[in-house]
């Protein structure tokens, strides 16, 4: 019997929506809040209709929906409506930039938070936790718990690495986070989320963590190539990518952490054609009298990613290879989850790259819900006991699977 405000009605807003009402025991009445009301309409809208015909949404026990305007940086606003609707958790699946507002209204208010990207400011694209980190005190006292970046990276990367410690390793000495996307969507160049948060991820210094410190590299500088399971050989590169932060503090004797991704040549040859053009840049620009972000324009002309669900094919593979001692013995471990594009769409008219996300995003705030992951602070996944995240995933549509004898990356 719980009541969640979800912040966000965008793709992967979408998912955690369809998620939520799949599980009408636990999440009992939600409310839709975003920018833009007409889109939480829509969710609601398709809802409904699936909550009457298709059993996937509970038959005697059904979700509740509402739906709300609201501008989430502003803290008053957001007040407002928590005190209104009175949930027991607040799912931010806006953007990064309102993860501080929104954290101090749920302080404000006393209510559980959870989201899926940490907070970086507009004018800098910088990913690192220490400004919700700065947090943690308040919310102790507070009596209530956040949970940060409950995506699948971050978000499922942590809890394998937390259950690969808990299970198959005394101690790990590296890891290796493998994302992979094979999916096409016959665009010459869209991004799977965000575009503006995408490319600020993808143009910024890549960086890996190495005995003790993050070692920063050029953008898109380090190629490896991997043959994925289900999916083949892809040519990935390494990124700075934010889990790696908090995985270098709460997986004790870690040596070393690298992220890779994979992209094609053609989207990178059109990434770099619109950085050399000046197209990527988040420095305010004088246009016609108006000051406009060059990238934020980008993203009003590029295909909205809610919009590639019925358009991409293929499969993603995401995942963590552990090194490290079993029993005083070497010992090599690969957690994967491989997802269709195609049968996400099916299931709740999204592509894989939001299904992966929204997935993660409703199982995080089903554990604080449930209790299981209920402590006064601000945490990582990771910091959490893995075991009830791991068998929602394989109930809830992201099954993983293991390697004992996994191909390691150079
Ligand atoms: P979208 O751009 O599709 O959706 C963002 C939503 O947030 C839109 O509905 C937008 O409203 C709303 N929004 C933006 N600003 C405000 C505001 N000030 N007040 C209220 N609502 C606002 O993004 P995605 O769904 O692709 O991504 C959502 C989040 O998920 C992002 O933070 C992204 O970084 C994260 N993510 C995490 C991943 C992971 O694995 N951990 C992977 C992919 C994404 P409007 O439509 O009106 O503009």
């Amino acid at each position: 019997m719980s009541k969640a405000l979800i912040i966000g009605a965008g793709g992967v807003a979408g998912v955690v929506i369809h998620k939520c009402c799949q599980n009408p025991e636990v999440f009992t009445e939600i409310l839709i809040a975003s920018r833009t009301v007409s889109k939480c309409d829509a969710y609601k809208e398709k809802i409904e209709k699936e909550q009457g015909s298709n059993p996937l949404y509970g038959k005697d026990v059904l979700t509740k929906i509402s739906t709300a305007r609201v501008d989430a940086d502003n803290t008053e606003e957001l007040i407002e409506l928590i005190n209104g609707f009175k949930p027991d958790i607040v799912i931010n699946v806006a953007l990064p930039y309102q993860d501080l507002t929104i954290m101090d209204a749920c302080l404000a208010t006393g209510t559980d938070y959870l989201d899926t990207a940490n907070y970086e400011p507009l004018d800098t694209a910088k990913f690192e936790y220490k400004w919700q980190w700065a947090y943690r005190e308040k919310f102790e006292k507070a009596g209530i718990t956040a949970v940060l970046g409950s995506g699948f990276d971050p978000g499922v990367t942590g809890v394998f690495s937390a259950y690969a410690m808990k299970h198959e390793f005394d101690e790990i000495h590296q890891i290796d986070i493998l994302d992979a996307n094979a999916g096409d969507h016959g665009y010459p160049f869209a991004t799977n989320f965000n575009p503006e948060i995408n490319i600020r991820e993808v143009t910024a210094n890549g960086s890996f963590f190495e005995n003790g410190k993050f070692i920063e590299t050029e953008p898109i500088s380090i190629k490896r190539v991997y043959d994925f399971p289900e999916i083949g050989e892809k040519d990935m590169y390494l990124l700075h990518h934010e889990e790696m932060e908090s995985l270098a503090l709460n997986i004790k004797g870690i040596k070393k952490i690298r992220f890779f991704m994979t992209f094609s040549e053609r989207y990178l040859t059109h990434l770099r054609v619109l950085e050399n053009v000046g197209m990527t840049s988040i420095e305010p620009i004088e246009f016609e009298g108006k000051q406009i972000v060059p990238l934020q324009f980008l993203k009003a002309v590029l295909p909205d990613p809610a919009s590639l669900g019925p358009r991409t094919k293929g499969k993603t593979n995401i995942g963590c290879i552990f090194q490290g001692i079993k029993d005083g013995k070497e010992k090599s471990y690969y957690l994967y989850n491989v997802c269709d594009h195609e049968e996400c769409y099916r299931e709740v008219g999204s592509q894989a790259i939001s299904y992966t996300t929204g997935v993660p995003a409703m199982i995080g705030a089903m554990m604080v819900l449930k209790g299981l992951w209920k402590k006064p602070g601000v945490y990582n996944v990771e910091e959490f006991d893995p075991d009830p995240f791991m068998e929602e995933l394989n109930r809830c549509g992201l099954p993983w699977k293991e390697s004992f004898a996994p191909k390691l990356v150079d």
